[in-house]
């Protein structure tokens, strides 16, 4: 397919992976509670066993038809309208990550995880996958760390783009021949990207994981995750949550696929706020930096400007005066609220040291290099002359 003869994102975020008409002709993808699908009798039984009935569900764990309908819209999303795309929703991204870690490693194999990852995943990482034998490097966001740290082993390369907090990209084109030549798999986080800004998959990469807790659901009222790619490998996943069980609930997928059609929308506001508001930042004498994808500053502008159609929502930014400063600035904000999480229509902010890295003390988080004074801010969809006024108040009192 061309460009111009594919559908835009919009547009599949309202009709992708959807009959045009459905059964019962409702307009929305009917809520199905069910942990069981009575058979009608042991002759159909055997011929679903056969494979020879049109029904996929049998039990709750293994399939219910809201939460194939959001799969498919999340496979549509991701393969840009492509087909051959397959989703599995789970209970929350970190549900995604490991699951999906899980089914595809084995003792004695090897993991490269770029270092900028979320908390949790690395926790996963260093203290679960080595008791299952599995080694594990962290390097640097670079292409050239990656290639330092291959070994006869390494079984995957795992990166976030945008990574969190300080919004790197690798060089994914150059990643994805890497990893071909040694027939190694990748996975990427974009949950930062959401499928708006970039899709991973039409860069080669297998497997794309999103926490649907941030803006693929986009209101704060849910946590999910879900990995999307081509074909074999996403049913080796699906089979295997079948089995270790961190399945999504049918009300949590309800809520998803409701919050998905506004999904190119939100992002696009998400976007030009929270550009505006990293360039009034950079500018203003009482912040000392900031961390945007589309700013010239940033270290990987170049890369962002190759893969993002958009920044995305999260600015990070640090104050001259530090932990302190930046502590008065959260407290003195009117419309952003204090909490961890991201990518929902309320705009959050948070200092990392105190929030997700709390527990390292200043050592531990120099070591994972997360600055003191660092603060992540969330830009929601309120209006942005609202959200510079609050900011820019802010500031004056700090
Ligand atoms: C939030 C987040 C996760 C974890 O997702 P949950 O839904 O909270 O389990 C993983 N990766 C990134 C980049 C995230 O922002």
């Amino acid at each position: 397919m061309s460009d111009e003869d594919k559908p835009g994102a919009s547009t599949l975020a309202v009709h992708g992976g959807e009959p045009h008409v459905r059964a019962g002709r409702s307009i929305t993808e009917p809520l199905v509670l069910a942990s069981t699908y009575p058979f009608a009798h042991t002759a159909e039984l055997h011929a679903f066993m056969q494979g020879e009935l049109d029904r996929p569900e049998e039990y709750g764990r293994y399939g219910n038809p809201t939460i194939a309908a959001v799969e498919a819209k999340l496979a549509a999303l991701e393969g840009g309208g492509e087909p051959g795309f397959s989703a599995v929703l789970m209970a929350s991204g970190m549900a995604a990550i490991t699951s999906t870690l899980l089914a595809m490693l084995r003792a004695g194999q090897h993991v490269i995880f770029t270092a900028d990852v979320y908390r949790k995943t690395r926790v996963f990482a260093q203290t679960y996958l080595s008791k299952f034998g599995v080694e594990v490097d962290i390097v640097e966001p670079s292409l050239a760390a990656i290639e330092a740290a291959l070994r006869a082993e390494t079984k995957i390369i795992f990166t976030e783009a945008p990574t969190n907090p300080y919004l790197r990209l690798v060089d994914l084109d150059g990643v994805v021949a890497l990893a071909r030549r040694e027939r190694i798999k990748t996975i990427v986080d974009a949950t930062f990207a959401t499928p708006i800004n970039m899709r991973p998959c039409e860069l080669g990469v297998d497997l794309v994981i999103h926490s649907t807790t941030k803006y693929l659901g986009g209101h704060n009222d849910l946590l999910g995750g879900v990995v999307i790619g081509r074909g074999g490998l996403v049913a080796a996943i699906r089979e295997q949550v079948g089995t270790l069980g961190a399945i999504c609930d049918p009300h949590n997928a309800y809520l998803l696929g409701r919050g998905l059609k506004t999904l190119a929308l939100r992002v696009e506001r998400h976007n030009r706020s929270a550009l505006a508001l990293a360039h009034m930042l950079d500018e203003h004498p009482k912040v000392a930096r900031v961390w945007y994808p589309l700013l010239e500053s940033h270290e990987d502008h170049a890369l962002a400007r190759r893969y993002l159609g958009g920044g995305g929502g999260v600015v990070s930014f640090e104050l001259v005066g530090g932990l302190e400063a930046g502590t008065r600035l959260v407290d003195g904000v009117r419309i952003p609220k204090l909490a961890p999480s991201l990518g929902g229509v309320e705009s959050l902010i948070e200092q990392p040291a105190l929030m997700s890295f709390y527990d390292q003390g200043p050592e531990g988080r120099a070591a994972l290099g997360i600055r003191e004074g660092l603060i992540r801010l969330s830009v929601g969809i309120e209006d942005l002359k609202d959200l510079r006024a609050d900011l820019l108040a802010a500031l004056d009192r700090t």
